[in-house]
């Protein structure tokens, strides 16, 4: 007789693992097998990418999961993203304009040592009662028939052994079991590559220059803790500090401007961060032997046609769907992905019908991919242009903060009544929220050719723009019924229209010479042709909090404004 399990999950890695201990919390007499094909304890820092977390993932580890303790005692808190741009020679960091925050977050973050953090989870999720066998490698599925239970296959002490389940997920990140099974994989219209590698030690960017005013700016010991990018055309290079004293560097290019070949060994990335960071080549290229790692990934971007099937099967994690991580959102995916997942099994094990929740949490799921592409899709190219970045990083955090995250903390996603609401109709608010983010994007690619200006020796702080302290304050707010989620959302859509409005304002102005007093359809703006009247009847004039606000993100000189 095989042994019988509620839910299987194939992989024990980041997805896997938070996906059991959710179900558990919820229902402790839900049975889980965890197969996780490595043999051994995870390294310390050497172990895997997704080091650093940002709001949404950071709520799920803390308030969802309930690790807010082991996060604060065993892992770093984060200081943000922090962005230093382009000048003409990158060699002397306080010389280059800097973007991040300078006081602590409201909102927490982490800096997760994956290797200490997937042991954790493992000793967790068994002390809640999941099995969790290593060195099992899941080979196959057989599907159960009309509602049966489904068998799979995995190798374990050199034998192919068998187990039964009602639910299948696939947790396996690359290799994706299900996709390859059932044929859904799905190309993605991104074409990035990576090369990573971990260091011994602690990486304090405030020692790389003498500026004692640019060094004390922050309080000691504040900046290294965050996700640091450097950045210039087609690429960025990240350092994040490890709970493990260990520093962890990559790089990220795109394969048209940085082809694959000129990063994809330890000697090609160190000439690499030579010829475009030389100022960090001096702190981050150890000699090969005193490297914990070093790993590459070509094309790393990926879709997935399927996601969570009423047949009492689903994907996690890489095994679905993954786009890239300049703002670290990997863990943000996996949260929503184990989300929509647990309340399915959740809701199937106590005998619901989950058929319509399937198709509409993966409707949702996949258009959540789509509408977060334009983000990074073809913005390579803008990263050596300081003054695009700055107005895109900030848009990018606010879409980021005034809604999905919102949602997310709000409970939002698994509201079917809010589902409905943002998402049915042609004019729901999420269907505009996409359209909105996709002009403001393209707004950014065809700024390009009309920005050519450097810039230096600025600071900016996203805490400074009051819109922006808004949204992220909202993050952890709690709204008392669908409602209000919904008006809430409304309320957010409405300022964002206006920031877009107030960007589109100054970027035209410059650009075409308009009045900086047109009325703007943020649904119409376009900067491949000059400003028309008629285009913009339904136009609207923002406020003066926000042109205040956008004004502080502007660094061309006044004049230009006139
Ligand atoms: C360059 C880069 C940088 C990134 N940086 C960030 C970041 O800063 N922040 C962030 O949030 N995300 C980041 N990510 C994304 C992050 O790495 C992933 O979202 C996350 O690691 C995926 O977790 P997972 O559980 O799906 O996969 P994994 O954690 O890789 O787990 C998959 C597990 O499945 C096991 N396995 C594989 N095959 C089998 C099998 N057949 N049977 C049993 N077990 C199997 C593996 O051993 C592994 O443990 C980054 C991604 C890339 C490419």
């Amino acid at each position: 007789m095989l042994k019988e399990y509620d839910v299987v999950i194939a992989g024990g890695g980041l997805a896997g693992l938070t996906l059991s201990i959710q179900l558990k919390q919820a229902n402790p007499d839900i049975s889980i097998l965890i197969l996780e094909s490595r043999d051994k304890a995870a390294e310390t820092a050497a172990h895997k990418v997704g080091e650093s977390t940002v709001e949404l993932a950071t709520h799920y580890f803390r308030e969802v999961l309930n690790l807010k303790a082991y996060l604060e005692e065993f892992e770093l808190p984060k200081h943000g993203l922090r962005f230093f741009f382009t000048d003409d020679k990158k060699e002397e960091l306080s010389n280059r304009v800097e973007l991040g925050p300078r006081l602590k977050l409201p909102v927490p973050s982490h800096q997760l040592d994956r290797g200490t953090f997937e042991n954790y989870l493992e000793k967790h999720t068994k002390s809640l009662g999941t099995d969790f066998l290593l060195a099992a490698r899941a080979k196959d599925v057989v599907f159960g028939e009309a509602g049966g239970l489904h068998e799979i296959i995995y190798a374990h002490e050199r034998e192919d052994k068998k187990v039964r389940t009602k639910w299948l997920v696939d947790a396996t990140s690359r290799i994706s079991l299900l996709k390859r099974k059932l044929g859904f994989q799905k190309e993605a219209p991104h074409n990035v590559n990576a090369a990573w590698y971990r260091v011994k030690g602690v990486i304090d960017i405030d020692e790389w220059s003498e500026n004692e005013k640019w060094k004390t700016f922050l309080a000691p010991k504040l900046r290294y803790l965050s996700t640091v990018h450097f950045m210039d055309k087609g690429y960025w290079l990240w350092i994040i500090p490890l709970g493990s004293k260990n520093t962890s560097i990559g790089i990220v290019a795109d394969e048209d401007i940085h082809p694959f070949d000129t990063i994809n060994t330890y000697e090609k990335a160190v000439a690499w961060i030579n010829k475009h960071e030389p100022q960090a080549a001096k702190f981050v290229c150890p000699p090969k032997e005193d490297l914990m790692d070093f790993r590459i990934l070509k094309h790393f971007a990926h879709d997935s046609g399927r996601i969570y099937s009423s047949d009492r099967w689903a994907v996690t994690g890489e095994a679905g769907a993954f786009l890239d991580p300049f703002y670290s959102p990997g863990s943000d995916f996996i949260s929503l992905n184990n989300t929509w997942l647990s309340d399915l099994i959740l809701r199937d094990y106590k005998g619901e019908d989950i058929t319509v929740r399937a198709q509409i949490y993966e409707q949702t799921h996949l258009a959540w991919y789509q509408s977060w592409l334009p983000i990074y899709q073809d913005k390579y190219k803008l990263m050596g242009n300081t003054q695009i970045m700055v107005f895109k990083i900030f848009w990018d955090w606010a879409i980021y903060w005034s809604v999905p995250c919102l949602l997310f903390t709000n409970h939002g996603f698994t509201d079917l009544k809010i589902l409905k609401e943002l998402f049915v109709s042609e004019k729901s608010l999420g269907r505009k929220f996409g359209v909105l983010n996709k002009n403001v994007q393209d707004m950014f690619l065809d700024w390009l050719p009309h920005d050519h200006q450097t810039f230096e020796n600025r600071y900016i702080d996203p805490l400074d723009l009051d819109y922006l302290k808004s949204f992220q304050r909202g993050i952890d707010e709690m709204h008392v019924n669908p409602d209000k989620i919904i008006a809430k959302v409304a309320d957010n859509m409405a300022l964002l229209e206006q920031v877009a409005a107030s960007m589109f304002q100054l970027i035209s102005n410059k650009i075409h010479d308009t009045s900086m007093s047109v009325k703007v359809d943020p649904y119409k703006i376009s900067l491949k042709t000059p400003y028309s009247e008629t285009e913009h009847v339904k136009g609207i004039q923002p406020q003066q909090h926000v042109i205040k606000d956008v004004e502080k993100m502007w660094f061309y000189t006044k004049e230009v404004l006139a």
